[in-house]
Parts: structure tokens; C-alpha cells; sequence
């Protein structure tokens, strides 16, 4: 099961977003309609998650939203990295979460990185 299905969701509104997460801090999300279960998108921001959501809220493109803070880059990718492949089909989201900007950092749920650790294990024949 999904942790969010015991978790609770936050309506998405302004007053709220700005009430529960302070300015810069980094994080990932996941946004939820009335009535659903599963959300509908998930996302990450890398500089302030508090502005992130406040757009996502004037959109209406959702009405409800549940966020994790992260204090380094790498965590935050690799939590929307598993929250995309673990919902992969289910949401809106079209594309794969993009890489921090500057770090070289590789999704490690994707089947190519998985193929590639496999390559390097040392051979005992
Ligand atoms: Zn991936």
C-alpha cells in the first residue's frame, strides 16, 4: 500500500501552503482531486516548495496536496523518483523527473541504471 492512503492531505489552498511550509525549503508533493485516492501528480521543487504549490493552487488544477520536506538534492530526486515510477500511468505526470540542475545524479528505479549496476558487479566464474 501507498503511505499516503494513512497520511493526511492538505487542501490546497494559499493560506494554508503558506501556513505549513516556510520560504526555501526544498521537497517533493503529490496532488490529489476530490474524492480520489490515487494523485493525480507528483512533483518536486529544488529551491522553494512553498512557491511551487502557491502555483499549482492558483490553477485549480487540484484540490488537495501532501508534501515531504528534504534537506539535500539528492533525497529530494530520488523521493520523486519513486513516488513517478510507483505511480507511473496513473498520474499526469509525462515526463521523468528531471535531474537537479548541476549534479549527476541518475534514477536509480529506472531499468537502464539497474541494467548498468548489474554490468559492473565482479564475475565469481
Ligand atoms: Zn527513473
Amino acid at each position: 500500500m501507498f503511505d499516503h492512503l494513512q497520511r493526511r492531505l492538505y487542501r490546497l489552498s494559499p493560506w494554508l501552503i503558506r501556513a505549513l511550509i516556510p520560504v526555501g525549503y526544498k521537497g517533493t508533493y503529490k496532488l490529489f482531486r476530490l474524492g480520489q485516492t490515487e494523485p493525480i501528480y507528483v512533483g518536486r521543487s529544488d529551491t522553494c516548495l512553498r512557491n511551487r504549490l502557491l502555483r499549482h493552487a492558483q490553477t485549480n488544477r487540484a484540490d488537495y496536496f501532501d508534501y515531504d520536506v528534504h534537506w539535500t538534492l539528492e533525497n529530494c530526486f530520488i523521493a520523486e523518483c519513486s513516488a513517478y515510477h510507483t505511480l507511473l500511468g496513473k498520474t499526469d505526470n509525462l515526463i521523468h523527473p528531471a535531474q537537479p540542475h548541476g549534479l549527476n545524479l541518475k534514477c536509480p528505479f529506472c531499468r537502464s541504471t539497474f541494467d548498468q549496476i548489474r554490468q559492473n558487479r565482479f564475475s565469481y566464474s
